[in-house]
C-alpha cells in the first residue's frame, strides 16, 4: 500500500522495511526495518511520488523515497519541529564469529533481540553486547 507524499518543508520520520537476504530460511525475522528522520526536500527525480528527506546524518545526508514503493511502510509527521527524536526501532547486521553468516540485532522501544540460537535460549547474546557497546 502506497503512502501519501509528504509536503516539502515538513519534518517526517520514514520507516522502510527490506528483506533480510542474509537470514536463514525458516528464521522468523526475515525483514529489517530502517528509520530515518528529517526535513522533506525536493527529490532529484522528476516523479510526483518521489520525495527526499534531509537527515543531517553525514554518512547519508539525503534519503530518496518513492511513496509508491512497498518498502516505505510508514511516514510519521513530527509536530513542533523537534530536532532529533530518538528512533524507537533500529537494526544491525552482526557477523558470526567464523564470519560465515549474519545475525540481525534489533532494538525496538529500547529492547534488544537477536536472531541467533543463543538469544532464543538465554534472551541475551554476544551480538547484542557488541551492538550495545557502540
Ligand atoms: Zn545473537
Amino acid at each position: 500500500m502506497a503512502v501519501a507524499v509528504p509536503t516539502i518543508g515538513s519534518r517526517v520520520r520514514v520507516t522502510t522495511i527490506y528483506p533480510n537476504t542474509y537470514a536463514y530460511r525458516g528464521e522468523d525475522n526475515n525483514y529489517v526495518t530502517y528509520t530515518r528522520e528529517g526535513e522533506v526536500v525536493q527529490s532529484i527525480f522528476r516523479d510526483p511520488f518521489m520525495f527526499a528527506v534531509k537527515t543531517g546524518d553525514p554518512d547519508h545526508p539525503v534519503s530518496e523515497y518513492n511513496a509508491k514503493s512497498l518498502h516505505v511502510v510508514k511516514i510519521e509527521y513530527i509536530i513542533g519541529g523537534s530536532k532529533q527524536v530518538a528512533t524507537d526501532k533500529k537494526a544491525w547486521k552482526v557477523k558470526s564469529e567464523d564470519g560465515s553468516k549474519f545475525y540481525i540485532v534489533q532494538r525496538i522501544e529500547g529492547k534488544f533481540s537477536c536472531t541467533c540460537k543463543g538469544f532464543e535460549f538465554r534472551k541475551d547474546c554476544k551480538h547484542i553486547g557488541a551492538v550495545s557497546k557502540k
